[in-house]
């Protein structure tokens, strides 16, 4: 493409809504333009990032063996009605009405519609397994619309769907993405990681997100360096302790007057403790009932983690009236002593014997007390956040904190819709089975964010070769003298003959201000044509990554380019 024709805004302007590097390089390389909240346009240039990133993903689907459907992107509220997802999905789903006051709503995910239709095409085992997937808009009325197309509201994301007869075909469905996932974000010249993830309480299921790692990424994860494992912050799990408990204290139980003391600081300054010596009492409500979850002072609880060893459809704090029923007392004075709901401690309380908790009584608080004769626990379970430098579960190494952001997701679905939507298949016997089911995304615009994000200098963006929208750009620095125009378009049209996505930069600008442009698109290989070297029989190709130049007789060029787009780099 001629730079003179193309359609490329760039410029120094930058909204104040855009906090992320990515988000500014995108507006100013005349990538993304905003239409809405949570709503933008791809221009040209953009859109070929888009589209190269789209073309991995396909030929990496299309060799696990997936094939490309394209499904609608309006769907009747019936099918969201019959997997109970028209209440649970909230206000993220945009519902509308048509003219006969039928009820749809803008697909945010596909696994209602795909699922009807593989319950009505799929009879018997001999259809299975099969995964089918689309590159398609979805739409998701996010609460806080933010970084550009990272978070926005209208997105492309590739979701494959795998239908099973059994589990242990479903566990093969998940490998094979998992590695086609692999190698996608690699083939796009990303460094990420995949990382267990919550999967909610859905039995025996699982699931990994592809984080690219970034310091401004929104997802924290937790990982060894020794082991390899990697979770996300809600998913990581704390170490078992052993549970060779100490003896109680020797005290009694003592109450204790603290007014106006609410917080750990404020308690462990008033009676001169440690906040490893107290016990937090937090009341759930878990479907309606209350429950007394216990952690240690210094510790945070990861309601997550709670929700899902209660098994509850909900989970929230408590009212003040449950509290008041539990309790006794009013919100900010719980203790486990006397109270009426059930106990769990998180595995931080194995070992305290005689500690500081709150005493069910406005402005009182308990010492002395020791967990199991004074109170009962029902159980001990993980229910903390981890922290940076915990012992890592797998191997004990020390665990080092990151961020990143979630590129792509793989989850095993179980028969949690084939189950509500009676997607079902006649076995070898004859016998009626539920398929099992895994569901696999990928955001398209949220990965060239994310590779921007990952991939910028002072300059501008700095495109990994494979997802470039354009690889090389030839510069003549005067277009006015025609030895140069004439090399730069002999190179331009050998380059072209040959398959590569080439600029020809000629505008009668300054070199200076083409150098600009030509950083801040980021394009991978500048070909810069001077009259001096020109002279000479050669050109300079300078590296947008690493800055080195080379430079090579014009002849030269070809071969050099070449190689470079065959090894990626
Ligand atoms: P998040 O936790 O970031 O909201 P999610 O768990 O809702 O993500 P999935 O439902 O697993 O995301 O969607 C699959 C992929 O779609 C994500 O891995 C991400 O790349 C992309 N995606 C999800 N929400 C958005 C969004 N609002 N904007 C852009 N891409 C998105
Ligand atoms: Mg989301």
């Amino acid at each position: 493409m001629r730079y003179s024709e193309m359609f490329l805004p760039t410029g120094r302007e930058v909204p104040s809504d855009a906090e992320l590097i990515s988000h500014k390089l995108m507006i100013r390389a005349g990538i993304i333009r905003k239409l809405t909240g949570g709503i933008y346009s791809y221009l040209p240039f953009g859109y070929r990032a888009i589209r190269k990133v789209e073309q991995i993903v396909r030929e990496e689907m299309n060799r696990a063996g997936a094939q490309e459907v394209f499904l609608p992107m309006v769907q009747p509220a019936e099918l969201w009605q019959e997997s109970g997802r028209w209440v649970h999905y909230g206000k993220e789903l945009l519902r509308f009405r048509d003219r006969h006051e039928r009820e749809y709503c803008l697909g945010p995910t596909h696994e209602e519609v795909i699922t009807d239709l593989v319950r009505h095409e799929i009879k018997t085992y001999r259809q299975l397994p099969r995964n089918l997937y689309q590159i398609q808009t979805k739409f998701r009325d996010e609460i806080r619309p933010r970084f550009g197309v990272m978070r926005c509201r209208e997105f492309g994301m590739k979701d494959a769907y795998s239908f099973d007869a059994d589990e242990t075909g479903a566990e093969i469905s998940y490998q094979k993405m998992f590695e086609a996932y692999q190698r996608i974000f690699t083939r796009c010249g990303l460094h990420f990681r995949p990382v267990e993830a919550d999967s909610g309480s859905i039995g025996g299921s699982y699931s990994h997100e592809f984080m690219v790692m970034a310091d401004s990424g929104e997802d924290a994860i937790a990982f060894c360096n020794v082991c390899q494992y990697a979770a996300n912050l809600e998913k990581a799990e704390a170490v078992e302790p052993d549970k060779e408990g100490g003896i109680s204290s020797p005290f009694p139980i003592e109450e204790v007057h603290t007014p106006g003391v609410k917080t750990i600081e404020e308690v462990c300054a008033f009676l001169r403790v440690k906040p490893e010596e107290v016990v937090k009492t937090l009341i759930f409500s878990a479907d309606g009932v209350p429950v007394a979850i216990l952690i240690r002072g210094d510790q945070e609880v990861n309601e997550i983690k709670v929700k899902n060893y209660l098994g509850s459809d909900t989970l929230e704090l408590a009212p003040d009236d449950l509290i008041l029923a539990a309790t006794g007392s009013p919100r900010g004075f719980a203790g486990a002593v006397g109270i009426k709901a059930r106990i769990i401690a998180d595995y931080s309380l194995v070992g305290m014997t005689d500690c500081v908790m709150g005493a069910n009584r406005e402005d009182y608080h308990l010492r002395h007390v020791s967990p199991g004769r004074d109170f009962p626990i029902s159980a001990y379970a993980d229910l903390r956040i981890i922290r940076n430098g915990d012992p890592c579960p797998r191997c004990g190494e020390k665990i080092l904190f990151a961020r990143g952001i979630e590129v792509g997701h793989v989850f095993k679905l179980g028969t949690k819709y084939s189950k509500a939507m009676k997607a079902i298949y006649l076995d070898r016997n004859g016998r009626e089975q539920t398929m099992v089911m895994g569901c696999y995304g990928i955001g398209i615009g949220r990965t060239v964010a994310a590779a921007i994000e990952q991939n910028h200098d002072a300059d501008g963006i700095i495109w990994p070769l494979p997802i470039a929208p354009y690889q090389v750009i030839i510069t003549p620095v005067n277009v006015n003298e025609k030895n140069l125009s004439e090399t730069a378009e002999e190179i331009y049209q050998t380059l072209i003959r040959k398959g590569v996505d080439v600029i020809l930069d000629d505008r009668d600008e300054r070199a200076g201000v083409k150098f600009k442009d030509a950083d801040l698109i980021g394009i991978p290989y500048r070909i810069t044509i001077g009259p001096k070297k020109l002279a000479e029989g050669i050109v300079e190709i300078k590296s947008r990554r690493s800055a080195e130049v080379v430079t090579l007789p014009v002849v030269e060029v070809e071969a050099y380019i070449m190689t470079r787009i065959r090894e990626g780099i």
